[in-house]
């Protein structure tokens, strides 16, 4: 059997496809698509795609042609393809982990990562959805049983009942599981069912894809198909009025067609008062159901629980006081329990109070951890851009140090929500107009060029690493 080299193979097969199709299709679809594996026992080929909007066109539209090109170019029998989203960066680093040892052989089989982390575009599965995220293993307090039944219910009769869903909470508290748990028990019930999971970030990065390859009759094509569609985070749609515009359009076309829509947000309908009123509206057509903090007796069950998922053994005792010293978000007493798991597995201890509360007093003074406040903020994009401070603040208007400082004036509001007047405040004394202004026309840039896109990414990612 001759050693393949799943790349060649690729390279060959595109070769092929590009014959067939046009232009435009060929480098809009198949740019970033690379072979993962080759498993020709099985006759099954993975191949990644950047996104679920590509994956699903693959699936659709050009299996056939891709099929035929692959057979023809391995001379041998192909099957079945599966297309996994996966990013050209990280198959990169796991190629070169990997070095060239696992090339050699029948199953050339570049290293898989299929670690999934919840998020849409690394995730292995259909769908989007994280399989942790299940009823099962929710618990119910009173602190969420109101969304949690809305949830059940809408997940047993997609499109009847509270149509949309809209739940809402502060950060940690159980959204997202909520979310991709109506995702599950929906295609549990009906597996037929086009389940569509995708944070707002998705849909605005899916949407500025599709403007630039001049593409949104696919796009529409593709959310327009679902029918349950699960949104997460929809407050990040403050500020992009392009993506809010198409949102608006895509939210009427499922309305109308009885399918359902559930959404998430850090704040309610009515508190999302950049939005525009019929977005707001729309949102407050169904059931709008918030989740509290945990009360003592929940994040003690939610321990319990997840030491029983993670089959790790604490007493009472010990789980009762991290109950009661962890109290704002589920997301940190979680955090804190894989620590304390953690510890007690690398030192081979006995778990005791003692050492469980220094473990906890470590994990609470952070020092590594800086606040996020303006100043942060300030800091970290004069880094990012190589400025002074008072660049920044100053009253240079030079585009150099001018896009830098509307940036700062942007994630101050996103990040932050600090009101117009604090932000001019802060960045030495300008008027509010000049803040919205500003807010406005990053909110266009990152809609607009792919450049600022990034940039504003990357220095996000800075200000929560
Ligand atoms: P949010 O989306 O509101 O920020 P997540 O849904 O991401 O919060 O929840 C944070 C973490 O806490 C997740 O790992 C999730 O599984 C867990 N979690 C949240 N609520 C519950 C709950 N009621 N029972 C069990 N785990 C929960
Ligand atoms: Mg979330």
């Amino acid at each position: 059997m001759p050693m393949l080299d799943p790349q060649k193979i690729w390279q060959g097969a595109l070769g092929e496809l590009e014959l067939i199709l046009s232009k435009a299709n060929f480098t809009t679809w198949f740019k970033n698509t690379f072979i993962i594996e080759i498993n020709l026992e099985k006759e099954e080929i993975i191949i990644a795609v950047p996104n679920a909007f590509t994956k699903s066109w693959m699936e659709q539209k050009y299996n056939k042609h891709i099929l035929e090109a692959l057979n023809n170019v391995c001379k041998s029998k192909i099957a079945n393809i599966f297309y996994k989203i996966q990013s050209v960066k990280k198959f990169q680093q796991a190629a070169a982990a990997d070095s060239a040892a696992s090339l050699a052989g029948v199953n050339a089989k570049i290293a898989l990562n299929t670690e999934n982390n919840g998020y849409f575009q690394e995730t292995s599965n259909p769908f989007g959805l994280n399989p942790r995220y299940i009823f099962k293993n929710f618990v119910v307090g009173l602190n969420n049983q109101l969304s949690y039944s809305a949830s059940v219910a809408v997940a047993n009769e997609p499109g009847v009942r509270y149509n949309p869903l809209f739940l809402y909470g502060e950060v940690g508290l159980g959204k997202t599981h909520l979310l991709h748990a109506i995702g599950h028990a929906a295609l549990e019930r009906f597996p037929k069912a086009n389940v569509l999971c995708i944070s707002f970030e998705q849909f605005t990065n899916d949407f500025v894809a599709a403007a630039r390859k001049g593409a949104f009759d696919d796009f529409r094509k593709f959310y327009r198909s679902a029918d349950l569609l699960l949104v997460d985070d929809v407050q990040f749609m403050i500020d992009k009025e392009k993506t809010q515009e198409e949102f608006f359009h895509t939210f009427e076309f499922l309305h109308k067609g009885n399918r359902q829509l559930v959404i998430t947000s850090d704040r309610p309908p009515k508190a999302l008062v950049e939005l525009q009123d019929r977005m707001i509206s729309r949102f407050e057509w169904g059931m709008i159901a918030d989740i509290k903090k945990p009360d003592l007796e929940t994040r003690t069950a939610i321990l319990e629980s997840k030491c029983r998922e993670r089959n790790f053994t604490l007493n009472h005792d010990i789980i009762n006081y991290i109950a009661e010293n962890i109290k704002n978000s589920i997301r940190e007493l979680e955090g804190a329990l894989n620590k304390i798991i953690a510890w007690y597995d690398l030192s081979q201890l006995a778990p005791t109070i003692a050492s469980t509360k220094e473990i906890l007093t470590s994990l609470m003074v952070d020092p590594g951890k800086k606040p996020l406040n303006h100043e942060r903020i300030l800091e970290i994009v004069a880094e990012f851009y190589n400025l002074a401070l008072d660049d920044l603040t100053g009253s240079c208007r030079r585009r150099q140090i001018v896009v830098p400082r509307q940036i700062v004036m942007y994630l101050m509001r996103m990040e932050l929500q600090y009101s117009y007047p604090t932000i001019g405040q802060y960045l030495g004394d300008r008027d509010h107009t000049t803040v919205m202004y500003a807010c406005q026309k990053i909110s266009e840039m990152i809609e607009e060029e792919e450049r600022i896109r990034q940039e504003v990414e990357n220095i996000r990612q800075r200000l929560r690493g």
